[in-house]
């Protein structure tokens, strides 16, 4: 039986810990041989490396920031010399820098839309040209729920995966003639590093919010970036699918 993304190269940034990793070990269980991106926790990344090649898997780590313009090319530019194909990219490294409007410091503000809107447009114009010339790709964006509701707290984040989805749409369009399909996942409330100081600070367990009562794991979304890579989704672009449980509505 073959698996989802046989042959593939797949690039994941972030994927050290939390859904990336999910994603990275999935997608290197479904066939695909996988990069490993990090900005800083090499040691990390090279467990992640280690955890799929124990299984069998192919996978590299590759550092870099994605919102620094020439660690993403040194980035795209190293998987292709090395595989000679880009199949599917995931843009899923980001950061929250929860603070209320009034006091929150610009730094603050500009930090959350490099790293979570300028570092998916610098990877996607980076891998498009070779996507172009194989008339193939499938390129995933990590929006979140707070992209279409907002979030108290949250301008800056909400602002960045809104626009996440702006673009996302913008370069299904763009790309949609060339056969490079472009989604973005909304994921709910996802029990990761990022999500473990609302969970825990919250005085009522948050899960009892959400309809389906419990919080999403890293692997809810990993099936879900690994389906719209997979052949299964090959009529799909433009989408923003929701992996929340419910969250949202
Ligand atoms: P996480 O904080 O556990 O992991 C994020 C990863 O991105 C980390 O490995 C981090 O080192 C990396 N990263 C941050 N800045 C980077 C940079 N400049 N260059 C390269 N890597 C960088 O978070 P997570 O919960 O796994 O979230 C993954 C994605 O899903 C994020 O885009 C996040 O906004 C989105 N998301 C998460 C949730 C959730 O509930 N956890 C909900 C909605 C959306």
């Amino acid at each position: 039986m073959s698996s989802l993304l046989e042959g593939q190269a797949a690039v994941i940034t972030g994927s050290s810990r939390g859904i990336g990793a999910a994603i990275a070990t999935l997608f290197a269980a479904e066939g695909a041989t996988v990069v490993v991106n990090y900005r800083s926790d090499g040691a990390a990344a090279s467990k992640v490396v280690e955890t799929i090649t124990a299984a069998g898997g192919v996978a590299i780590a590759l550092q870099a920031d994605v919102a620094e313009e020439e660690d993403v090319h040194r980035l795209i530019d190293t998987v292709l010399q090395r595989y000679g194909r880009l199949d599917s990219l995931i843009c899923n490294a980001g950061i929250v820098r929860d603070n209320l409007a009034a006091a929150m410091p610009v730094k603050e503000f500009d930090e959350v839309l490099r790293v979570n809107l300028r570092g998916p447009f610098l990877a996607i114009r980076e891998a498009i040209p070779s996507m172009l010339r194989a008339r193939a790709g499938s390129i995933v964006n990590l929006s979140s729920v707070h992209g279409d509701s907002g979030g108290r707290g949250q301008c800056n984040y909400a602002a960045s995966k809104s626009g996440l989805q702006a673009l996302t749409r913008s370069l299904a369009l763009e790309l949609a003639p060339r056969n490079i399909r472009v989604n973005a996942i909304a994921p709910g409330l996802i029990e990761t590093d990022m999500t473990r100081s609302i969970r825990q600070l919250s005085p009522e367990d948050l899960s009892h919010g959400i309809p389906m009562r419990r919080y999403g794991q890293p692997i809810d979304v990993a099936n879900a970036a690994a389906f719209l890579c997979s052949s299964r989704a090959s009529y799909i672009t433009g989408a923003v699918l929701h992996v929340a449980g419910g969250l949202g509505l």
